[in-house]
């Protein structure tokens, strides 16, 4: 069999001529040409429903946490501020932008179906669209009998490589956007899904309004060992695994109170046993899970954690309201 060599395009959203959110000319040739020849482009969007990424439209960039590395989420209350989802560091939403001082600074509100009727609208041909989403089902033999009645196939899932012999064409609607999913590894899980796709040979075709950023870069070379070095340079300095130990302690209940006061004795214990090294942080506000059941959350990274886990025993093991998750 003859792979070919993978042509991977980079589109500047900047200078690209745009005809709805995230649509660009040139996406919207590559999907009819692809048409043309009787097969199917892939396309990704990993705004979710609820997510609420937010991205300069001028530049592209978006505020991290100062602590955590990962980017903030939008939040309107009990203001419009910004929240990291991982330690719950509060950060006020910027009135223009801290990269470019552009005023265009507005949450993405551009959801997948907005995406899917932007593209029907602007396309020549008639064509399938198929969504994959949390909702779709996973059952990969269902999956693949859709793919095989579909031209275009949507999937706001990062890291689940979809696999099918008609895929031509793997497009990326925004870089910046995924890079915005509030999680450590998700520059991980970008490299490895780009090089997955590039592995197979297909033209692949990636928007962005940071052509220079070196994740990009490190995708292009397609140097693994670099690619490598610069997440472990970034891991050291956030303190994330291997580098360190990532522990999230979720105290949830069906009691508001007994929530609250588990939070209060963990946090006081915490507070005495852990080291100047330790970051240590959780949930000001409690929040309500789908379950019914009250919930907020701790958060600990240092190089070895044992030393407050195991004084922590009994209000951890002894305790249905109190899951550890390791990272
Ligand atoms: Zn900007
Ligand atoms: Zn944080």
């Amino acid at each position: 069999m003859y792979i070919l060599p993978s042509v991977l395009t980079i589109i500047p959203l900047q200078s690209a001529k745009i005809e709805a959110p995230y649509i660009s000319t040139e996406i919207l040739s590559v999907i009819e040409s692809v048409k043309q020849i009787g097969k199917k482009s892939l396309i990704f969007y990993s705004r979710r429903g609820n997510a609420r990424a937010w991205i300069c439209a001028d530049c592209g960039h978006y505020e991290k946490c100062p602590h955590c590395d990962i980017a903030f989420a939008y939040h309107t209350t009990p203001n419009k501020c910004l929240i990291c989802h991982q330690c719950s560091q509060v950060a006020p939403f910027p009135i223009v932008c801290p990269e470019c001082s552009g005023s265009r600074i507005n949450p993405v509100w551009v959801g997948i179906q907005q995406i899917e009727d932007n593209l029907i609208k602007h396309l020549t041909n008639d064509m399938v669209i198929l969504r994959i989403d949390s909702d779709t089902g996973k059952k990969a033999t269902v999956l693949y009998d859709k793919i095989n009645t579909s031209d275009i196939i949507i999937t706001t899932q990062i890291g689940n490589s979809i696999v099918h012999p008609g895929i031509w064409a793997v497009i990326w609607l925004s870089f910046e956007l995924n890079m915005s999913i509030p999680s450590y590894h998700i520059e991980e899980d970008i490299y490895n899904e780009i090089s997955y796709y590039k592995k197979q040979g297909l033209p692949l075709y990636i928007q962005t309004y940071t052509p220079d950023h070196p994740l990009l870069r490190e995708i292009i070379e397609g140097n693994t060992k670099s690619f490598l070095s610069y997440l472990s340079r970034e891991r050291i300095d956030f303190r994330y695994p291997p580098f360190a130990e990532l522990v999230t302690i979720r105290v949830h209940d069906e009691q508001q109170k007994k929530v609250e006061d588990i939070m209060r004795k963990l946090i006081n214990k915490i507070g005495l046993l852990k080291k100047s090294s330790t970051f240590f942080a959780f949930d000001t506000d409690i929040r309500e899970r789908c379950g019914g059941e009250w919930q907020q959350k701790i958060i600990l990274k240092d190089r070895d954690l044992s030393y407050i886990l195991t004084n922590l025993e009994v209000e951890i093991v002894r305790n249905r309201s109190v899951t550890l998750e390791w990272s």
